[in-house]
Formats: structure tokens, C-alpha cells, sequence
């Protein structure tokens, strides 16, 4: 690799702790321990990514930072008998862009127990339009599948539906077989969702006020990114034996719930985190996303962005104007 390359640099000024953040020529040197080199070849930017870049919320906790929690691109040099030059990777959490430099930059530096082939049935563009959310949606329908939910089993719920990773569960859902109930505060989003898979539009205001500690049994399955009341409702609502798969905040980290659901009716919550998971499970949901991920629907909420513009990208992200999934060539 050459001895200099750019990066999209995140700095703070130790005294008044102001965050900034710019493209960068940095050295080779300046990498990261790892045994693994990268060419990035593409990223994307979540909701996180956005967050670190303006400073929002205090997701860098080591400084300077280069952000970028998705990466797709080719081995440069490896001293892992797992990677060889030219191999092409993906990488997706592990505390990269927060502790650990990430994509935003021409070059990365990696250990190789976070990388994971990437799927042959998937481009690297492709595989940063799913990115963290998709792979997360994806760990949500396997806990699903694990808890004994079948596509029989009757209707599976996915709350925050227009968002990353309820977008990416209903067309896995749907595309397994599943009957799918889509909760969202955007009703005029419903042919977009019905476009994904869902057949029935939940209204998300009849979740997020407090209900009943037992409701209706409506659902056999969920996935759920909102939490707070929302999942203390969905809670409520599921069937004898049924199973939520829980993984994100979108309401609030609160939960406001009884254990009616768990002691009557058996039902399961199964936490989900794709940061840490283990690589066997990353594999699964890689390899589920290759063999059911409609590549047409995928491509229709695809947008490919400009990486040079991340600083004026980031605030419209955090600001909900930007639909769909963004997709950043490295250069
Ligand atoms: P998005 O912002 O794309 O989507 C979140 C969706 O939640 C929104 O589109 C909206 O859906 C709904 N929502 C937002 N605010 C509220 C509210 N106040 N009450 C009810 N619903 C609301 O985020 P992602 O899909 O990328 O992530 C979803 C959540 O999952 C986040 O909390 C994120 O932090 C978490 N996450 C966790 C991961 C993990 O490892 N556990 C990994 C990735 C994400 P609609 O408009 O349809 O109502």
C-alpha cells in the first residue's frame, strides 16, 4: 500500500472538547494494531456513523477517530492464515468507528477474527446497502427461526417498520414465508411496505401509550427496534409460546412491563446485539441475507452518496431525510 492514503478524520480539542472532523492525508503508520490490511472498497452511513461524525451522542470514545461501522473491500497484506491478499471482506460492528478506526478512509487495519468472507451471492456495494441494519434484521428473523417460529405459527410483527431494520425484517420475513403485520407512525408509507412484504399496517400510536399487561394474542412471532412501551405492548399481544426478538431503542431503552406475558403464556424476549456477536452467528445471518434477500427491492432503496460529502450527509441522515439505504464508493 502507498505510505500515505485519506481519511475522513474525527479530532477534539482536548480543552474545550469540541468535535471536528475533515478528509485527511494520513500515514500508513497511523493504522491501527490488526493483522489484517484492507483496501476499503465501499461503506455506508447508519444512524450510528451519523451520530459519531456530528457529535450528536458520544459514539467515538477514542480520538482522532476514523468513523465507518460497515466495510466491504480486498485484502492488502495479512499475517492470518485465515485471509489472503486480494480476498474480498466484509466487516460490520466490533466497536470499529467508535474505538477502532473504521471505513471512512482509503485503508483499514482489522483483526481478522471480525472479518467474514464476503458472500458470494453478494457484491460489496450490496452488502453495505444491507450493512449493520440488515445484518441486525437478519439476527432477529434466525433468533426467530431458532425459538421454533414458523412461517404456521401465524403472524409475525415488526415494529418501527420503515426504518433500516424493519424495512430489511419484513423482506426477510416475507420472502421466508412469513405473514407480516408492519407497525409504523408513517402511514403513508404503506405501499412501500406492502412493496417489502407486509400484508397488514399497524397504526404505531395503538403501541406507544401504556396498555394491558395481557392483550389480545395476535402474534406469534416479533421483531422489534422501538422498545420502551411499545414492547411492553407487543409483549402483551403475542401468542401462547411466541417470541420477540428485541434489538433496538427508537421509543427509549425503558420497558415498562409486567411478566404476565412470560408466566402465562410462555412467551420468550430474545435480546439481540450484531456489535459483539460471534462470527458462527454473523456467518448465519450473512448467508441467510445471500439466500433470501430480494437483490430487485434491495436496489430499489438503494442510493449511492458521495464519501467526500459525510460532514453534510450526516445531519440530513440524523434528521430522517434521508430514505433508504446509502451506499459510499471509496475512491
Ligand atoms: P431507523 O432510524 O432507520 O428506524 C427506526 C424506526 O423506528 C423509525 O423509522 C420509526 O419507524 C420508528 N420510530 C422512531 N421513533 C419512534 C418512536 N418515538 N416511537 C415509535 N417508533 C419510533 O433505525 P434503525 O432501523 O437503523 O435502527 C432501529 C433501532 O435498532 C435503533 O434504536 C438502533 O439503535 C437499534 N439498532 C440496534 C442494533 C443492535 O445491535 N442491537 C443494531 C442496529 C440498530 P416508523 O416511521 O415506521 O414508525
Amino acid at each position: 500500500m502507498a505510505d500515505t492514503f485519506d481519511a475522513y478524520l474525527i479530532t477534539r480539542n482536548e480543552d474545550t472538547k469540541e468535535q471536528g472532523g475533515s478528509w485527511t492525508t494520513v500515514s500508513a503508520d497511523d493504522l491501527p494494531e490488526g493483522d489484517v490490511t484492507l483496501r476499503v472498497r465501499h461503506t455506508t452511513m447508519n444512524y450510528k456513523d451519523a451520530l459519531a461524525i456530528t457529535g450528536k451522542s458520544p459514539v467515538v470514545r477514542r480520538f482522532p477517530m476514523v468513523p465507518g461501522i460497515d466495510i466491504a473491500g480486498e485484502v492488502t497484506a495479512s499475517s492470518s492464515p485465515d485471509f489472503a491478499v486480494g480476498d474480498e471482506v466484509i466487516m460490520n460492528g466490533w466497536g470499529v468507528g467508535e474505538v477502532h478506526w473504521g471505513g471512512y478512509a482509503q485503508y483499514a487495519r482489522m483483526k481478522s477474527d471480525w472479518l467474514l468472507k464476503k458472500p458470494d451471492g453478494l457484491t460489496g456495494a450490496e452488502c453495505m446497502a444491507i450493512g449493520t441494519a440488515g445484518y441486525t434484521a437478519a439476527l432477529c428473523v434466525l433468533r426467530l427461526q431458532q425459538a421454533g417460529v414458523t412461517p404456521d405459527s401465524g403472524t409475525v410483527l415488526v415494529t418501527g417498520a420503515s426504518g433500516g431494520v424493519g424495512s430489511f425484517a419484513i423482506s426477510l420475513l416475507a420472502s421466508l414465508g412469513y405473514t407480516v403485520a408492519a407497525s409504523t407512525g408513517r402511514t403513508d408509507e404503506e405501499p412501500y411496505l406492502k412493496s417489502l412484504g407486509a400484508t397488514e399496517i399497524v397504526d404505531r400510536n395503538t403501541l406507544s401509550e401504556k396498555g394491558r399487561p395481557l392483550d389480545k394474542e395476535l402474534y406469534a412471532g416479533a421483531v422489534d427496534s422501538v422498545g420502551s412501551t411499545t414492547l411492553a405492548n407487543v409483549l402483551s399481544k403475542m401468542k401462547y409460546d411466541g417470541t420477540v426478538a428485541a434489538c433496538g431503542l427508537a421509543q427509549g431503552f425503558d420497558l415498562p412491563a409486567t411478566v404476565m406475558p412470560f408466566i402465562l403464556r410462555g412467551v420468550t424476549l430474545a435480546g439481540v446485539d450484531s456489535v459483539m456477536a460471534p462470527k458462527a452467528r454473523r456467518e448465519a445471518a450473512w448467508n441467510l441475507l445471500d439466500q433470501h434477500l430480494d437483490r430487485a427491492k434491495l436496489a430499489e432503496i438503494t442510493t449511492e452518496g458521495d464519501i467526500r460529502k459525510v460532514a453534510e450527509i450526516a445531519p440530513d441522515l440524523i434528521a430522517g431525510k434521508v430514505r433508504g439505504r446509502l451506499v459510499f464508493a471509496v475512491d
